[in-house]
């Protein structure tokens, strides 16, 4: 028999033993606590409470109150055991039944609790209400003749601010009323002392940032393949529902058009659009084209102040700002009434979240479509072969292509610098290959401008000694560090730590000096500094980029030419549009960790592919050298030729001989702990259960595999394992995991328990 809990906190309306018939509402805890708990709704927030609120309720035996989202209402039959709300925190939900759907979803689909996934769909600032402006407003408590009939004294100050007061027949913002009635503060606090007049005070959002620019319709037609696309397009738009659209497009082959033109389309019958594309960085260049093409553009990304974030969302969210383009949070835009949704570069790995929810942005944004009923537009020049395979196989989705770059504008020739003939040894050789160093001078000479990548930073990334192959690593991670010029000292990417780096190896019979080999952009922009003393030289990467406004700079000067070479990471390689670029060099196009990862492959021929489309976009004769240790790889071959399908059709291919996907579905359980074997055993015993759990639901297509000792061993001091969860069907994959949250499988076995449905990276 439950007994009254001495500990709860609220009040209790009913009498021991009692019955009652009432509101209820069920609460998901903001916590990783995997389960929704029913509470007692109040008298006093009977008429109040919404779904999506969040509340503070008592938690387990002694009541410790914690937030939670408030997720359902209902009446029923409850007891005096039934724990009230203890308070509402928000004073509106923030969730539209619309998003709440979509997050419960996300909450399923990739095992997270509900109450933790629905925090992360709307940002904190807006709840904070950033960047309203507090009004104050004064008024007459009653008419002006009762004021001054009941009292004897009204001085003439008093008298002419109630005069102003009452003559304005209205409620007057105090500083106006102030001005109007040429008196003080403090004869305004008097009259307020007296109870002649109140102060109502409201929170009012200011206007949200804008990007006013001159409208400018470009002079082209389309071209017949984007004609088809559009038209293919609105069609589906006119006939409403869902259906899934892949645009497949080389780059330069006028894809942006194709969703511009739709997109207007869409807003022409009403609603909203979002338009999501992977990194900040490439919101920059991408706003100020769609800003001179659209009224009410609004524009989410990480870079955004709090007060700019919050603003912008309740723009959206009032229906005032139509289109929306953003990065992953983008997928959450409070558009009341979405009427198409475009994905560009749909296969990025960035559109993954790397903390709970482990949302696919593109994967969520169809979703949230088909819960919209809308058609939803993916583009990309080298297709995820998730989607990829759709196309072939499911009839809501459709390919649509652009083969060529527009105005006949030839794909750039791309060269292969082989570095296999370098030993390891040339550790302080040149890093640049004589072939790239000939095409950036010419690039110079034409006074054109060239573009470099290479996708480390740092210096160097390996510090070894060449007689004992010691290599330096970081003491908690067991990876190696990475030199640093601007310190002069070795950095840990993964957990951030630094040391100084030793001269002479640390092995006491040994001793030899140490090299360093495995350029970074420092050491590359070290090498072009000196090959090209007279080029202007700008290296980009998370160290020289430090804010979105760094990046507008960068962009800007490039733009104007006021940089030769500009030299970086991935974060320059994507979507940029730079019309002078007749060179790019991509250093280091290699398959690191492939044996971890059964994407290494895809990945490069998505980098190559992507690089290769910074050149010559404007006009003919683009050059691309790809400097690599894996010259015959087919991700080379094929991106030198400029040959997807082929690439699609030999990785898939593989793909499906091994059984990954995307022809099955993966789940990824890592687990991570200070004690190795205590970990180890962990995750044997979980696998051990797993199997057993497959085998008592009977799934068919489905298995195990692991435990395995992560790629990335070691991390922050934590020994890392991880078991792989494999299922033909995402069906399958769904029911296997639902039975695994029900009987409990799913809650934190160590520390770092992990689980990541569709996980993109396996190291
Ligand atoms: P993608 O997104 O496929 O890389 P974009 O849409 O950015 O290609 O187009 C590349 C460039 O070509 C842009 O400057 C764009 O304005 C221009 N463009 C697009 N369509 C046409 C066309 N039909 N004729 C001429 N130029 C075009
Ligand atoms: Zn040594
Ligand atoms: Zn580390």
């Amino acid at each position: 028999m439950a007994k009254p809990d001495s500990h709860s906190v609220g009040r209790l309306w009913i009498e021991e033993g009692e019955t009652k018939t009432g509101p209820t509402a069920t609460v998901a805890p903001i916590a990783p606590i995997d389960k929704s708990y029913t509470y007692a709704v109040g008298p006093e927030l009977a008429n109040k409470l919404e779904v999506g609120q969040r509340v503070r309720v008592p938690l387990g035996k002694r009541g410790r109150l914690v937030s939670g989202f408030c997720v359902a209402l209902g009446t029923e039959e409850w007891r005096h055991t039934l724990r009230p709300i203890d308070s509402v925190i928000d004073d509106e939900s923030y969730l539209s039944p619309q998003l709440l759907d979509l997050g419960q979803w996300i909450a399923r689909y990739y095992c997270c609790p509900l109450g933790q996934t629905l925090a992360a769909l709307v940002p904190e600032a807006v709840r904070k209400k950033s960047g309203f402006v507090t009004v104050r407003f004064a008024r007459l408590t009653k008419p002006l003749d009762g004021i001054l009939a009941a009292s004897s004294r009204v001085g003439p100050k008093s008298k002419a601010l109630l005069e102003v007061l009452d003559s304005a027949g209205r409620p007057l913002e105090t500083s106006t009323l102030l001005e109007r009635a040429h008196t003080t503060a403090s004869t305004l606090r008097a009259a307020v002392d007296k109870g002649w007049v109140e102060i109502i005070t409201e929170h009012h959002p200011k206007p949200p940032p804008r990007w006013d620019m001159p409208r400018v319709e470009p002079s082209f037609e389309l071209n017949q393949d984007q004609e088809v696309a559009v038209q293919r397009i609105d069609k589906k738009i006119d006939q409403g529902g869902f259906s899934v659209t892949l645009l497949y497009g080389v780059s330069g082959s006028g894809k942006t058009e194709v969703y511009i033109r739709t997109m207007r389309h869409a807003l022409a019958r009403g609603g909203q659009v979002i338009m999501l594309v992977p990194e900040i960085a490439l919101t920059t260049q991408l706003v100020s084209r769609l800003a001179s093409r659209f009224d009410d553009i609004a524009v989410l990304h990480s870079g955004l102040t709090g007060v700019e974030r919050s603003l912008t969302w309740r723009a959206i969210a009032g229906g005032d700002r139509r289109v929306v383009i953003g990065t992953r949070s983008a997928v959450f835009a409070p558009c009341p009434e979405p009427s198409l949704i475009v994905v560009d570069e749909e296969q990025e790995p960035s559109y993954k979240n790397l903390q709970a929810p482990r949302f696919h942005v593109r994967d969520v944004a169809i979703k949230r479509a088909q819960m919209s009923g809308v058609p939803i537009v993916l583009g990309s020049a080298t297709p995820s072969l998730e989607t990829w395979l759709n196309c072939t196989r499911l009839a809501h989705y459709e390919r649509l292509e652009l083969p060529a770059r527009v105005r006949a504008l030839p794909l750039p020739k791309v060269e292969i610098a082989d570095m296999r003939t370098r030993s390891p040894r040339d550790g302080d050789g040149p890093v640049l290959s004589k072939l790239m160093e000939q095409k950036v001078s010419d690039t110079l000479d034409r006074g054109e401008q060239a573009v470099i990548l290479i996708n480390r930073r740092g210096y160097a990334r390996v510090i070894w000694c060449p007689a004992c192959h010691w290599r330096l690593r970081c003491p908690e991670c067991n990876v190696g560090m990475v030199f640093h010029l601007t310190k002069q000292q070795a950095a840990c990417h993964y957990c951030r730590a630094r040391i100084t780096v030793p001269q002479l190896c640390p092995n006491l019979s040994c001793k030899a000096p140490l090299l360093q080999s495995g350029a970074g952009t420092q050491r590359v922009e070290q090498e072009l500094n000196a090959a090209f003393p007279q080029a202007r030289i700008a290296r980009a990467d998370s160290d020289t980029m430090k804010r979105s406004s760094d990046y507008q700079s960068l962009v800007d000067r490039f733009t104007a030419r006021e940089i030769d070479i500009l030299l970086g990471t991935q974060m320059i390689g994507k979507g940029l549009d730079f019309p002078h670029v007749s060179f790019v060099g991509m250093i280091g196009a290699d398959l690191a960790g492939s044996s971890a990862d059964f994407r290494a492959s895809e990945r490069l021929f998505q980098l190559i592919t992507q690089v290769a489309g910074r050149a010559g976009r404007e006009q003919a004769g683009g050059e691309v050298v790809v400097q690599t240790l894996v010259p015959d790889a087919v991700a080379v071959r094929t991106a030198m030729d400029h040959d997807f399908r082929r690439f699609a059709a030999d990785e898939l291919d593989i793909r499906r001989r091994l059984g990954f996907p995307p022809f099955a579905r993966l789940t990824r359980f890592i687990f991570a702990d200070p004690r190795e074997r205590e970990v180890r055993k962990v995750a044997e015993a979980f696998a051990d259960q797993l199997r057993r759990q497959l085998a008592d639901l009977s799934v068919p297509n489905a298995d195990v595999l692991g435990p395995h000792p992560c790629a990335l061993e070691r991390l922050r001091g934590r020994y890392r394992y991880d078991v792989l969860l494999r299922a033909r069907r995402a069906r399958d994959m769904q029911n296997v995991l639902d039975g695994l949250r029900g009987v409990g499988m799913l809650r934190q076995k160590v520390k770092g328990f992990v689980v990541d449905v569709d996980p993109l990276s396996l190291t």
